[in-house]
């Protein structure tokens, strides 16, 4: 069979992504903070969603942000041409000389970073000096921020001023002091930096920032998980805060079966049937990037109806009770999560995080665009 002739039949794992629910969910996101800029964060396939075909929808982004270097170049190669702030910045010299041939903005983070750009007098790059204001990932320490920025402003190879930006640990948890902390550590670590010209140039939330703490915000914020309709904290839900799902994941039923009481259902039958019940199995599993962990009871829905996962998620195959649903058939449509099933839900139900879940669909699924 041809490439062509498999690609044409349709599969039957389909993740829809709803254009205008991310862009609904952008403008949210400036609402938040009137009058600031935003760097939509789009790496990782944009949260698993598509990279191009959402930056393409973004028109109303004023920058985009992606982890690595390859991500960059991808956008630019299908003509974005919005600045691009490399978030993770260059490794290395050869890095160095295509962040400058794709006009690529970078995140300074490092002491090898810094002297690739002291060695250099080529075209001036757009850099961020990133603290580590306690998070302890990327980022300088507070203390040396001073003499990295002075250093920096000395460079001919970047622009002046150089922006400062820091990354937040703990703002998914409204409750959490360490927030304040180290928007506190920040903004006392750069103080020498600012003068009247460049406190426009700082950046510090991102989306639970963006949400949930008005201290964060800045000149460029920085929302990633919202744009896709997440609600960024715990025990939240997405319509609190007026974001809409962008990706729903479905499926259909491929068999509908009796099993009767005391009989497991699955691998290793984890599951045993409490009364004579009627079984669904759908076609989705962890090899289309439904997480195995999803416990039994994790919520489904056939035909709009919640039902809930029966025993082990297996590569292909799900099994699901349909005990409460009549009429139930072969080929009826599920909905793994998107519209009418938040996919925080099915994360907590798996001991993990929506990111992961948007994250991890495979290329197994048929991804479509509306708009
Ligand atoms: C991923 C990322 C973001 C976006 O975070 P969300 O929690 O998805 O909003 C912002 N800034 C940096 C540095 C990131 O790595």
């Amino acid at each position: 069979m041809s490439a062509a002739s498999s690609t044409s039949i349709p599969r039957l794992t389909r993740a829809v992504i709803d254009l205008s629910a991310c862009r609904h969910n952008l403008s949210v996101a400036k609402q938040s903070v009137p009058g600031t800029q935003c760097i939509a964060i789009i790496k990782a396939n944009a949260y698993g969603h598509g990279m191009v075909s959402i930056a393409k929808a973004l028109s109303e982004a004023d920058a985009f942000g992606v982890a690595r270097i390859n991500e960059a170049i991808q956008l630019r190669e299908a003509d974005i041409t919005k600045p691009i702030l490399l978030l993770e910045g260059f490794t290395s010299e050869n890095e160095l000389d295509l962040v400058r041939k794709y006009n690529l903005d970078c995140v300074i983070h490092n002491e090898l970073q810094l002297q690739l750009l002291e060695k250099e007098s080529d075209d001036a790059i757009t850099i961020c000096l990133k603290v580590d204001s306690g998070m302890h990932r990327l980022g300088f320490n507070p203390d040396n921020v001073e003499d990295v920025y002075q250093r920096l402003e000395k460079c001919s190879s970047v622009n002046h001023p150089v922006k400062l930006m820091t990354h937040l640990a703990n703002a998914d948890d409204k409750h959490d002091e360490k927030t304040l902390k180290q928007i506190d550590i920040f903004y006392k670590s750069v103080e020498g930096c600012l003068s009247d010209k460049n406190t426009h140039d700082i950046s510090i939330a991102n989306s639970a920032g963006i949400l949930g703490w008005p201290q964060s915000h800045s000149a460029w914020n920085r929302p990633g998980i919202m744009l896709y309709g997440v609600s960024p904290f715990i025990n939240s839900k997405a319509e609190e805060h007026n974001l809409k799902p962008v990706m729903t994941m479905s499926s259909q039923l491929i068999a509908v079966k009796k099993i009767n009481k005391g009989e497991a259902i699955g691998y290793g039958g984890t599951y045993v049937c409490e009364k004579d019940m009627t079984v669904g199995i759908v076609a989705i599993g962890y090899g289309d990037g439904y997480p195995r962990h999803a416990k039994t009871g994790t919520p489904v829905l056939v035909n709009n109806k919640r039902c809930a996962l029966l025993g082990r998620v297996s590569m292909d195959m799900i099994c699901v009770d349909l005990s409460q649903q009549d009429n139930v058939q072969v080929n009826d449509p599920v909905i793994l999560w998107g519209k009418g099933l938040a996919v925080e839900e099915i994360a907590e139900a798996a001991d993990t995080i929506a990111y992961e879940l948007l994250c991890g669909v495979t290329n197994r699924v048929e991804f479509s665009y509306i708009d």
